[in-house]
């Protein structure tokens, strides 16, 4: 590692950028969170009414705890589930507080470009790993410069939404309506209610998200005669993913699913399915929604519109960092097989930690949400082992780098294109894959290397 009295960068101060720099101070490594909002927290803020999926005790970091137990901090009960906002309030906002860490995040503070000292993406010169990473950071409206020894980037996806468009790009016109058009879940039963009492809104997305809001929009029908939703899928109905229910090893998001699907089984909620969007218009005071819907040309008309179709990574400030990305997922060639739901849609992914996340650029990691590049499914608890892997390799500690220290719960769907009778391959892994180990395990369409033949299996 360049340069040892630099600190090591963290990229963003959500959950996973905080535990981050609580495993570099418990490895003596000195971090620096860097993050563009006001506050810490900021994208966790955003959706700070959704009640999440994951009880407690998945949601809280061990090296975080170490920090925030001498400081009299109550932990929560592991069995209940938070809300973002309690989220924030019971545990990201006191170990923010925490004497060790507060003197060491910057917020205001929005990375705008790295690379590494003197040398361009494109320059070996001498001595291009030793170099310091120099990162450029908008603050109160000035370019500052900074260097670093290491960088993390845990920057997550929550600002760089995927759009309506069936192409994967805006639809014509989306643009032009952003006024009547919500990205991830707005708090319908809260501040924007006004907004969508009394309308109808097309909902799309089929992930967790769009679970969510449509949720809350049926409850907000009940309450406001008037009400009424739309929602579109890319797939046809009976080929939509609603989860595992009763045998989610996540209750809360097993049954997340179920009600979601009741709701469209009912006719609570109007289904369109497949529904590719095409352009986005206007209609008098409605938005004119141009789709094709079962390879048929169709018009929705609606007041509003709520996509949840997922996120990706924002890589614009990574333009001269030297990144290995599967061009699917966007997510490093080891792990991107491991997560892509077009291989399996096995949510249940084997934990991971450095090695799987090392890009060609030496020091230099995503972790956390953005980690998943396009992939859904990523688990905080997922975040929490990959940041403590990375302080253990910028420790020197390989052996540790390399254990495995989490167990995640089943998602209870798991459909591999693995052969038949390779039962164990969703297993539970007892230690990081090695890259040969994960590309083998990829090459069987397994989302785990080889594992005793014992061990419990999510793939039936
Ligand atoms: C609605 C919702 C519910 C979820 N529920 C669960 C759940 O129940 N259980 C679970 O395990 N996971 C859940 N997740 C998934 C995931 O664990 C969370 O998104 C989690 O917040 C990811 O943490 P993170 O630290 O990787 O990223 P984030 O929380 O997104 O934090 C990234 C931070 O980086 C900052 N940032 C971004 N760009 C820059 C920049 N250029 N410079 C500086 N700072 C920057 C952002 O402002 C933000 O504060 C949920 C996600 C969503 C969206």
């Amino acid at each position: 590692m360049p340069q040892p009295s630099l600190p090591v960068v963290v990229i963003g101060a959500g959950p996973v950028g905080l535990a981050a720099a609580a495993h570099l101070l418990a490895r003596g490594l000195e971090p620096l969170v860097l993050e563009a909002g006001g506050e810490i927290g900021h994208a966790v803020r955003a959706w700070s009414h959704v009640r999440m999926f994951s009880p407690w005790r998945y949601n809280t970091d061990a090296a975080a705890r170490a920090l925030l137990e001498p400081t009299g901090w109550q932990a929560p009960d592991p069995d209940s589930y938070p809300t973002g906002g309690e989220m924030l309030r019971d545990y990201l906002a006191p170990l923010a507080a925490t004497p060790a860490l507060r003197g060491r995040i910057r917020t205001g503070t929005q990375v705008i470009d790295i690379a590494r000292r003197d040398h361009g993406r494109l320059h070996d010169g001498t001595g291009r790993t030793d170099a310091p990473f120099v990162l450029h950071v908008a603050h109160r409206g000035e370019v500052q410069a900074l260097e670093a020894a290491a960088v993390i980037d845990c920057s997550g996806t929550w600002a760089a939404p995927n759009p309506a468009g069936a192409h994967g790009i805006k639809a014509p016109g989306e643009a032009a309506n952003a006024d009547r058009i919500a990205y991830g879940i707005p708090a319908v039963l809260g501040d924007a209610r006004a907004s969508y009492a009394g309308a109808t809104t097309l909902v799309v997305g089929a992930g967790h998200s769009a679970m969510n809001a449509v949720l809350d929009l049926v409850e907000l029908a009940k309450q406001a005669p008037g009400t009424r939703i739309l929602w579109a899928f890319r797939r046809p109905l009976g080929a939509v993913n609603f989860g595992g229910g009763a045998s989610d090893g996540l209750a809360e998001r097993g049954a997340l699913g179920s009600r979601a699907q009741a709701l469209v089984e009912s006719g609570a909620v109007t289904a369109l399915a497949p529904f590719l969007i095409d352009r986005i218009g206007r209609d008098g005071g409605m938005l004119a929604v141009r789709g094709r819907q079962d390879g048929r040309d169709t018009t929705v008309r609606t007041d509003r519109m709520i996509v949840a179709a997922g996120f990706r990574p924002d890589l614009s400030f990574l333009r001269e960092i030297r990144l290995a990305l599967d061009p699917a997922v966007e997510a490093t060639p080891a792990l991107a097989p491991l997560i892509d739901p077009n291989l399996h849609s096995c949510g249940t992914v084997r934990p991971h930690g450095e090695a799987a996340l090392r890009h060609p650029e030496a020091g230099f990691w995503i972790a956390g949400m953005k980690s998943y590049g396009r992939a859904p499914t990523f688990l905080m608890a997922t975040g929490y082992e990959q940041v403590r892997s990375i302080a253990a390799a910028l420790a020197g500690d390989w052996d540790a780098a390399r254990e495995v220290r989490l167990e995640l719960p089943e998602t209870g769907v798991c459909a591999t294109e693995q052969a038949p009778g390779a039962s164990g391959c969703c297993a539970p892994a007892t230690r990081q894959p090695a890259l040969a180990e994960l590309q083998a395990a990829t090459a069987a369409g397994c989302c785990a290397p080889p594992v005793p033949a014992a061990a419990k299996s999510c793939c039936g």
